[in-house]
């Protein structure tokens, strides 16, 4: 329930939101000029700003403001990541992971490739990084993956626009000379900084006069293209661009994995690799980054068929919602089972609701705090044009909501693309209930012809005409009077004369059609930062003592071994419980550094270590045993050191709650 005084002060900022989003859609429906619509669209983005701002502030979901200087302390001192190039200066939006960091990625992505791949018995694969321009200009990227930049005119340094705006409104508020109009001014420019187009982004920068960090003049905005691009080969000739997603390789491979399918569908795809993107101005860390992995699924399926055997498994859990139509009435998102949602076709369909229910049981598993998880919906004028639906998972941080998985029901947009630029077949085919008589292209090469042409090569070309939809080559020849073979960098035109193009009635069983793909895209750098964030604390009472209460299943070491003595007589025992937990497979660290072992402790809990045994002088006694402490309640049992290994394991794996332990052995006060 929400508190009423609370609402009470979030009711006219809501209406005010509700009513913008009426006067949107009034001016889509009437047809109004685009410019209208998206001054309307920027107006209700701000109107959103200043409502989520309230909302946060208000904390109706309890968020307490993290001590974010201590956390970034303590993965520097522990090495979990850090700047990359360090000792030359760095760059920003790159980072080294330390043995920390590359614990818990590693950790993390076993656990979605167990979650995701093994589960839902996906097909992996591994594609090229470095990827030819044709594929990412058919994808979209080479034109319209940009942001919008200035550069400073005497030193060349470039700056993101809306950051530049943004860092110069901000010093234009906290200036005690301005007027109160102008840092009204200045809020309002603020809140709708994130929908303003080029034009208005020009205007504020010339209105305020703004100058470069350098305080000299800057340039017109340019939209900047994010990917890094290189050539490829010592020609220089063949531009390539560094991958800025790993879906591109999924979807060129389309055919490949169909047949592996046994020309079966849905199915889907998985994809863990690293993807580059030069962004203009890198910060918050971990979350914008200019390289980072990515884990990412390419699920096809039936345009006419988007249920899911699965999805009775999902369609109780209660989420968090935050739809479009929500967003447009200024409406706080809401607790909603996924079944509701896609029976009111909130979600557009079961597949989308099945993943959204995969993505959101994954993101709890690996340590992300419910009650800071929402999925929002794009509103119509930030989904891309080819997408029917699209829902961002969204952690809620210090640095506010950041997206950190991207779920979109993508159409068929890209295998379209991808057979129009190449001419290749990225179809499946349906059988029909009835067979029918239709009309069908067939292509065939004179063989003779060819061979004169392309002599040695002609069993390639003759292989690779075999690939290429028959329609394609029909048109093209059709215009052109040729249809270009692109293989291996080589292009072999084929004239009208070296095929003959026949259209006939057939009776055919099957149709083909392209499928639709759903989209699940993860950022696994955001994803770990976003678990750090959610699991770090202060223990009460002990300001010193950090902590990171790190899931076991994300935790770099599962265990920690603390000798209370370096005396020879512990060494025996130590060895063997390592020994043990080895055999387990169970990471864990043995710990002799000198200290109290309350200090010892505090140690192990900034690594995030879930559990701790002790060798004490007791273990040196018959029957030989250790304590075991439980790091987020601090309780302590005492059990033989034959069985800890295997305990740690169970409690490790989740097959076994402390609370079952505690009721098995006995507790072991002792003050930390
Ligand atoms: P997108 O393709 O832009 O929807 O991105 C997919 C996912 O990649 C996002 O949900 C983020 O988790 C992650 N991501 C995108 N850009 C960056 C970046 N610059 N740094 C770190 N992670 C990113």
């Amino acid at each position: 329930m929400t508190d009423p005084s609370i609402e009470e002060t979030l009711g006219p900022l809501r209406l005010a939101v509700m009513e913008q989003g009426d006067i949107v859609r009034q001016l889509k429906e009437s047809g109004a000029p685009d410019s209208d619509v998206k001054k309307g669209v920027s107006e209700l983005r701000a109107r959103k700003k200043i409502l989520e701002d309230k909302e946060l502030e208000l904390a109706p979901i309890g968020f307490e403001l993290l001590d974010r200087n201590r956390l970034e302390d303590l993965l520097k001192r522990r090495f979990f990541y850090d700047q990359s190039f360090e000792i030359y200066g760095g760059i920003a939006g790159q980072f080294d992971f330390g043995p920390m960091g590359c614990d818990m990625e590693d950790n993390l992505l076993d656990a979605w490739r167990k979650f995701f791949i093994l589960k839902e018995k996906m097909h992996k694969i591994k594609c090229a990084v470095v990827t030819p321009e044709p594929v990412l200009r058919a994808s979209g990227h080479v034109d319209r993956f940009t942001d919008l930049m200035v550069k400073d005119v005497k030193t060349g340094e470039c700056f993101r626009l809306d950051h530049l705006i943004k860092d110069e409104l901000e010093k234009v508020k906290a200036d005690k000379s301005a007027t109160a109009q102008v840092k009204a001014e200045c809020e309002n420019i603020l809140t709708r900084l994130d929908g303003m187009t080029k034009e208005e982004m020009t205007a504020v920068l010339r209105q305020f006069n703004m100058m470069s960090r350098n305080g000299n003049d800057v340039t017109d905005p340019v939209e900047f293209n994010l990917m890094f691009h290189t050539s490829i080969g010592p020609t220089g000739q063949i531009r390539g661009y560094l991958r800025p997603e790993t879906a591109q390789g999924i979807f060129v491979n389309f055919s490949r994995l169909l047949e592996f399918n046994n020309g079966r569908l849905p199915f889907a795809a998985a994809q863990i690799g690293p993807a580059f993107r030069n962004e203009i101005s890198p910060r918050s860390g971990l979350l914008r980054v200019r390289e980072f992995t990515m884990a990412e699924i390419e699920h096809f399926c039936d345009p006419n068929d988007k249920s899911h055997p699965k999805f009775n498994s999902v369609k109780d859990l209660e989420i968090l919602l935050y739809s479009a139509c929500a967003q447009m009435e200024g409406k706080p998102s809401k607790l909603m089972k996924l079944g509701d949602a896609v029976t009111q076709k909130l979600i557009d369909n079961e597949t989308l609701g099945y993943f959204i229910g995969r993505i959101y049981q994954f993101l709890i598993m690996v340590g992300v705090n419910g009650k800071k998880l929402r999925f929002r919906q794009h509103m119509s004028n930030e989904m891309a044009h080819y997408a029917r639906d699209c829902w961002d998972a969204e952690c809620l941080t210090s640095f506010g909501w950041v997206e950190c998985v991207g779920c979109a029901d993508r159409s068929a947009f890209d295998l379209t693309q991808h057979s129009k630029a190449t001419g290749a077949k990225l179809k499946a085919e349906r059988k029909l209930s009835e067979a029918r008589i239709e009309e069908v292209v067939d292509v065939l090469p004179r063989k003779a012809l060819i061979a004169k042409q392309f002599k040695a090569e002609v069993k390639i070309v003759l292989e690779e005409i075999e690939k290429v939809d028959s329609n394609i080559i029909e048109s093209s020849i059709k215009q052109e009077g040729k249809f270009d073979l692109q293989v291996n960098d080589k292009s072999y035109s084929i004239t009208s004369e070296m095929v003959e193009v026949r259209r006939q009635m057939k009776k055919v069983h099957v149709e083909n059609f392209v499928p639709s793909v759903i989209e699940p895209s993860f950022g696994i750098g955001r994803i770990l930062y976003v678990i750090l964030e959610h699991n770090f604390g202060v223990r009460e009472g002990d300001e010193k003592r950090t902590f990171l209460k790190l899931p076991p299943i994300v935790a770099p070491y599962k265990c920690c071994v603390l000798p209370l003595s370096n005396k020879p007589d512990f060494m025996p025992f130590v060895k063997q419980i390592s020994q043990d937990l080895e055999d387990q497979e169970i990471p864990s660290e043995v710990n002799t550094s000198s200290g109290s072992v309350g200090r010892r402790y505090a140690r192990t809990d900034e690594l995030g270590v879930p559990f701790a045994v002790t060798v004490d002088f007791d273990t040196l006694k018959e029957p030989h045993s250790v304590t075991l402490r439980d790091r987020d309640s601090m309780l302590q049992v005492r059990l033989p050191v034959n069985e800890v290994a295997a305990v740690i394991k169970s409690l490790s794996c989740g097959k076994l709650s402390w609370s079952e332990v505690r009721a098995k052995y006995p507790a072991f006060i002792q003050q930390e």
